[in-house]
């Protein structure tokens, strides 16, 4: 399997130059799953941009209801009919802005499912969590209540105190804490780090084992700096020597 390089534009991206991001990641000749996270405003725009190329499109939440009298949300299903193959759940950012529990993430989940979307779903812990040591049982419990039964898609670990700080997690940390999801979540998980990666930490946190991709932010929003981390993945475990 190859490695994935996610990229979350997050509330960022006007029209120009959201676009010009999507064809200069779309012509890129790589040799990982690339996924990108655009707005919503520019995920059918950009999912055309990508028909046809290794880059796949996802939404960057869904709702947990399906369609109907929700204002201001989005069906898993509408993400679908727009062009998006994925989408990112119980991102940080959305369980501390939007107060997402992990039941809410776990109904997004199974609404993501049933529309044919493949989740990335994230944990972390916050840095007072870790500074107390108790960050394997924190990222165990939003595991335990964030996935459903027979969960098949992608987790990505994200230590809150390391997205958008640039302060990465020390490999060793990043190690540990991989090898705690893969005890969770057993096999055919794909479990990805995230946390300020860059071209220059990419290549040691992509060579620890238990590491199937990143999940990348601020690095995401420029293609040079994207295509530099997703220059840095392994090849598939079946074409190393
Ligand atoms: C993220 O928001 O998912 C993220 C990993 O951001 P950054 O790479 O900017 O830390």
């Amino acid at each position: 399997m190859h490695q994935l390089i996610a990229g979350n534009w997050k509330m960022n991206g006007l029209r120009d130059p959201g676009l010009a991001l999507a064809r200069a990641i779309a012509a890129a000749d790589v040799d990982c799953d690339l996924v990108v996270f655009p707005p919503a405003t520019l995920l059918a725009a950009v999912a055309e941009i990508c028909v046809g190329t290794r880059v796949a499109v996802g939404g960057q939440d869904c709702s947990p209801f399906g369609m109907g009298p929700r204002t201001g949300d989005v069906a898993a299903a509408q993400l679908a009919d727009a062009g998006a193959g994925w989408v990112l759940l119980g991102h940080s950012e959305r369980r501390a802005d939007h107060a997402e529990t992990n039941a809410v993430v776990h109904a997004k989940v199974v609404a993501a499912v049933v529309a044919g979307l493949r989740p990335i779903v994230c944990v972390g812990e916050h840095l007072d969590d870790r500074d107390a040591g108790r960050q394997d049982d924190v990222v165990a419990a939003q595991l335990a209540g964030s996935l459903p039964e027979g969960f098949a898609g992608v987790v990505g670990y994200e230590p809150v105190w390391a997205i958008g700080t640039g302060r990465v997690a020390e490999l060793d940390q990043i190690a540990a804490m991989h090898a705690h999801i893969r005890n969770c979540v057993g096999p055919g998980v794909r479990i990805v780090y995230g946390g300020s990666v860059t071209a220059a930490n990419a290549a040691a946190i992509l060579g620890l084992r238990e590491v199937g991709g990143a999940l990348v932010g601020g690095a995401s929003l420029r293609a040079e700096s994207f295509l530099a981390v997703a220059a840095a993945t392994l090849p598939p475990a079946s074409a190393r020597g």
